[in-house]
């Protein structure tokens, strides 16, 4: 019951809400999709809403749920070019989604975009670029893209944006290692495709109770030449967001057609009221223990 507590509420009372909503006009807020995988690997033992894995089925019937539902799929530059427009409100008739892939998995090459291709639609992968060169480093078991797909990927109209270099959850790390996981990964990917890196993924949970780090990481991401990027805060893009840390709605195979629309119609964006509260709760109780 646990479990799927979230899926309930979403599709059954908060979907329905947030459709009465917007059909009363209301700010501009875009869907920003975030997958890891497409693959029908054994999923990782962890509460759904950590899985990895979008089956290629489910990830086909995403996409073409999109496709049936006039969905205009834009590059994540094109979504924040609507976000800053301020004279923007939300228009019913041209709903918009960004489709982002976090990890760089091979599937991605795959699997994935063979799909995309087929509906003509566009994405956003984040690369940990040390896990692109280094093929025996391996994250939860899974093979990266090679520098030669990414080429031949950004060719075809995917866009790329860093991950981090190492992938480490940069809270914990000291200033000049946060700096060159931000950095290097910039160059890297750069000098792969000969074209300037824009977007940002912060890995792992996104520390926004902290202020001072959320201020220096965008201090560095704009010294760094990065203009935008996205996090795991959950939700729909809107104007509010942090321009750096815009929230996203994760999607897995727990996404049946249901399930993936109200997310999409805003049904889920009450959870992150939940998140930002439990990550301030957690913050408080770690301060009291290392004070003690
Ligand atoms: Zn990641």
């Amino acid at each position: 019951m646990f479990q799927s507590f979230d899926k309930h509420l979403t599709t059954a009372f908060f979907a329905p809400l947030a459709r009465r909503r917007a059909d009363h006009g209301g700010d501009l807020a875009i869907p920003i999709l975030m997958y890891h995988s497409v693959s029908n690997e054994p999923e990782i033992e962890a509460h759904p809403y950590f899985w990895l894995n979008t089956t290629t089925g489910r990830f086909d019937a995403q996409m073409r749920f999109l496709k049936d539902n006039d969905y205009k799929v834009i590059s994540l530059a094109h979504a924040v070019e609507l976000l800053r427009d301020t004279g923007n409100k939300r228009n019913k008739h041209a709903a918009h989604a960004v489709i982002t892939f976090d990890d760089g998995f091979r599937d991605f090459y795959l699997s994935a975009f063979p799909i995309l291709r087929k509906h003509g639609f566009t994405a956003t992968v984040f690369l940990p670029t040390d896990y692109i060169t280094d093929h025996t480093r391996k994250m939860d078991g899974k093979e990266h893209l090679s520098w030669d797909e990414v080429a031949e990927l950004y060719e075809q109209g995917i866009s790329f944006g860093s991950h981090t270099t190492n992938h480490f959850q940069l809270k914990n790390l000291n200033r000049d290692d946060m700096n060159f996981e931000i950095r290097h990964s910039r160059q890297i990917i750069e000098s792969k495709i000969g074209k300037p890196v824009d977007s940002f993924s912060y890995p792992f949970a996104f520390p926004e109770e902290n202020e001072e780090l959320t201020s220096y990481l965008t201090d560095t991401l704009t010294a760094c030449g990065y203009r935008y990027g996205v996090s795991t805060r959950i939700g729909r893009a809107s104007a509010q967001d942090p321009i750096f840390f815009l929230k996203r709605l994760p999607v897995n195979s727990r996404d049946d057609l249901a399930f993936f629309r109200a997310k999409l119609e805003g049904g889920y964006d009450w959870l992150h009221w939940f998140q930002l509260k439990s990550k301030i709760l957690r913050a408080k109780l770690q301060h009291g223990k290392t004070r003690n």
